[in-house]
């Protein structure tokens, strides 16, 4: 797919990230929960794909539990096709954007927060994160959310994402950087992962509960 091309850019729109050659060719790499893109000169273990780039150094990309993969597509152009369906970016978006996004739907908040067509970027972690800074319980329907509450969910998003990348993300068990190394985000989970101890907003006992199929935490006191 890349063979003998020179990388002219690297993608991203939520989740999905993309290398495209200057030969026009793009290839699509999906992390899923375990995929990562690995830098270096050292072979792992679940190595699946591996390119040879210049100075001797190779790109791989591992994926233990095969949830992510690669695919090709002909042309810059019908990749970014495949992505015109995602919503807004969670990092890059306006809280105008955002809050427009957010909409009305009967589902859940934290359900729409998580489909990556109202905005892309934002997954389990972070949902119960946005929501719990937001005072907003993951369970209500969007259609009875106030467009003040609606704002106040999308101007919490952004940080709140720009944070986590700026510790390096949130290592829980998988994810690692380009060289291998974890990140520091988890460190600042207000809720996720904490069910049982004290909310760091009135030191009541985070409850845990499923949302849309997916593991929650938050605070019955805090969130309304
Ligand atoms: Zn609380």
């Amino acid at each position: 797919m890349l063979c003998g091309s020179r990388i002219k850019a690297v993608l991203r729109h939520g989740k999905r990230l993309a290398i495209v050659a200057a030969s026009g060719r793009a290839l699509e790499v999906q992390l899923g929960m375990t995929g990562a893109l690995l830098i270096g000169t050292k072979r792992t273990k679940h190595q699946h794909v591996t390119w040879s780039v210049s100075g001797g150094m190779s790109l791989a990309f591992v994926d233990p539990r095969r949830f992510g993969g690669v695919r090709p597509w002909k042309s810059e152009r019908e990749l970014r096709d495949s992505w015109a369906g995602l919503g807004p970016d969670a990092l890059l978006a306006t809280v105008t954007s955002l809050t427009r996004a957010i909409g009305a739907a009967r589902r859940p908040i934290k359900a729409l927060l998580l489909d990556q067509s109202c905005i892309a970027g934002i997954g389990n972690i972070y949902a119960d994160e946005i929501l719990h800074a937001s005072g907003i319980d993951p369970r209500r329907s969007a259609l009875l959310l106030t467009d003040r509450e609606r704002k106040l969910i999308a101007s919490r998003t952004v940080p709140i994402m720009r944070l986590a990348v700026r510790h390096g993300g949130s290592t829980i068990r998988d994810y690692q950087h380009t060289d291998g190394s974890k990140g520091g985000a988890q460190l600042l989970h207000r809720v996720y992962g904490r069910a049982g101890l004290a909310c760091l907003g009135c030191s009541r006992s985070l409850m845990l509960t499923k949302v849309a199929g997916r593991t929650t935490v938050l605070c019955s006191h805090c969130q309304k």
